[in-house]
């Protein structure tokens, strides 16, 4: 079958790169092209630029309402909530995704939109009670101009709801450039943006490699921040170069986030968050509970129990309702999971559980590995240091609440963090003594479009969904003016 062709859109027209070229999309269930995306180049990451601009400083966005705009906003939630179905099965082609969860997913997504549709009209600036006399001093709350989103493959719609949601309310004008591994869905959703009303130019999207135009979209002297998800090394180098031009950056970041389960927990209810905290979506998410810390009297009790559970995982075709866990979305990131399963073998890590790739005969196409489970791991080793971002648990034992926060806080991510317990002392001491963005108690992965989200050293800067989002695509202008019928003699000083 011919694969499909997806298309970008600038200026509200669909478009192709200017060279021509496509890149390939591939489906990580079959190992095959199922689609084609654009392949641009700094040349088409201009044009998006100029067109975004323009579409900032004149024409029907620049003169908008608050209010008309949040109208925008929430129409196009409902567009997406109406083809929620095609986008899911887009992202599960692309990606990997489990379609189960991307039906969930993109009935959520909506919400970004409506919630930030509510907001837009209630971003305020203050009469300032002045401490001078006949002075009228107000602030306004300014967008930034153009926003560059870059996003990663991992959850390509989500997290650039993330993105546009807040930054539209705000008054900005936006490029999208989704990674190159995982572009179709971003792309289809693209296309809802006139027929929800917005002006042509407001929202452009280009598609093509990360060193190529990514870094032309950074560098570019017309764009005003960059709000980017993906590994913090990308982060450090997007981070390097906005600066050369003191622009504004978002940065989501990866983690390394400790699962703690204490002795006092529901220690059923504690696996099961294990379990989610590191299988879903394959293990492919910033907030991985990739290191599980369990304090040491419970510790076997707990481990027999998180093995005995991944071993009923079903994995199989994404698309089907019965499938627990999905392949790995790029063929680069099987091999560096499966090399760092080598890696905690040669380190001494207890291998419990998996190790390697299925040998089902259904899943030799794909880009599978297995649940893996890693026993009695130092929190010094590399498995528990390092960002794996696949199916792979680390069992960390500690002995009491120092031990675990110690161990919690030594690493240089802090993105999130689970504490499993039954006492609310420890529920609230602890909350406070992790140095991560967002804790769960009792709980793991939660995310709602109201509740800020970010990290906390090397997992980041800056806060996603919320009201803090809207800060972030905002700047505050402070107007002084004066009442004075004269104005004094400057060289009288007062
Ligand atoms: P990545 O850093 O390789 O790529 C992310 C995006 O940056 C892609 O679109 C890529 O094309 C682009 N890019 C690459 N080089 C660039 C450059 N020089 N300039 C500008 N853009 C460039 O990340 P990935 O492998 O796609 O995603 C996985 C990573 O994302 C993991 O580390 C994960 O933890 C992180 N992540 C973080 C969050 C969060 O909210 N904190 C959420 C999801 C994923």
């Amino acid at each position: 079958m011919e694969p499909a062709r997806y298309h970008n859109t600038v200026d509200g027209r669909t478009c192709e790169s200017a060279t021509g070229r496509w890149l390939q999309s591939v489906n990580p269930f079959t190992g095959e092209a199922w689609a084609e995306v654009p392949h641009c180049d700094a040349a088409d990451a201009e044009q998006a630029i100029e067109t975004a601009h323009a579409a900032f400083t004149r024409g029907p966005w620049a003169t908008m309402s608050a209010t008309n705009r949040g109208k925008l906003l929430r129409r196009l939630g409902d567009l997406i909530a109406r083809d929620a179905d095609k986008l899911a099965e887009i992202e599960v082609r692309d990606n990997g995704k489990l379609l189960a969860e991307m039906g969930a997913q993109l009935r959520y997504i909506p919400e970004w939109f409506h919630y930030y549709g509510g907001l837009a009209d209630k971003i305020e600036g203050a009469v300032l009670p002045s401490d001078k006399p006949n002075v009228f001093t107000y602030t306004k709350r300014e967008p930034l101009g153009v926003i560059v989103a870059i996003t990663p493959w991992n959850s390509p719609l989500l997290l650039l709801a993330w993105k546009l949601a807040p930054a539209l309310a705000a008054g900005n004008t936006v490029v999208v450039k989704p990674s190159e591994f995982t572009s179709c869905s971003t792309l289809a959703l693209m296309e809802l943006f006139a027929e929800a009303g917005f002006p042509a130019g407001v929202v452009n999207s280009v598609t093509g490699y990360g060193a190529e135009i990514g870094a032309a979209l950074v560098e570019h002297p017309l764009v005003s921040k960059v709000a980017f998800t993906g590994g913090d090394a990308t982060g450090a180098a997007v981070y390097a170069t906005a600066a050369k031009n003191i622009k504004h950056v978002t940065l989501e970041l990866g983690g390394k986030s400790p699962n703690i389960v204490f002795a006092d927990a529901n220690i059923d209810n504690a696996v099961k968050g294990a379990i989610s905290g590191i299988f879903a979506a394959s293990g492919q998410t910033c907030i991985a509970g990739s290191r599980l810390l369990v304090q040491r009297s419970v510790y076997d009790e707990v481990a027999g129990k998180v093995v005995d559970f991944a071993r009923t995982a079903r994995l199989g075709d994404p698309m089907a309702a019965t499938t627990q866990v999905g392949p790995i979305t790029t063929l680069p990131q099987r091999t560096k999971v499966l090399q760092y399963i080598d890696v905690a073998k040669a380190e001494g890590a207890d291998c419990l559980l998996g190790g390697g790739t299925p040998t089902a005969p259904e899943l030799t196409r794909g880009w599978f590995v297995e649940p893996t489970i890693f026993g009695g791991v130092s929190n010094a080793m590399r498995i528990a240091r390092e960002e794996v971002f696949g199916p792979v648990l680390s069992i960390i034992p500690f002995e009491d609440d120092d031990e675990a926060a110690t161990i919690a806080n030594d690493t240089i991510y802090g993105l999130a963090a689970g504490i499993w317990t039954s006492d609310i002392r420890r529920a609230h001491v602890m909350a406070d003594r992790i140095q991560a963005g967002t804790v769960w108690v009792n709980t793991y992965r939660a995310v709602s479009f109201m509740a800020p989200f970010g990290g906390y050293k090397r997992s980041g800067i800056g806060r996603e969904s919320g009201q803090d989002a809207v800060d972030e695509y905002l700047q505050t202008k402070c107007v002084w003016i004066n009442l004075d019928e004269e104005v004094p003699n400057p060289f009288v000083l007062r």
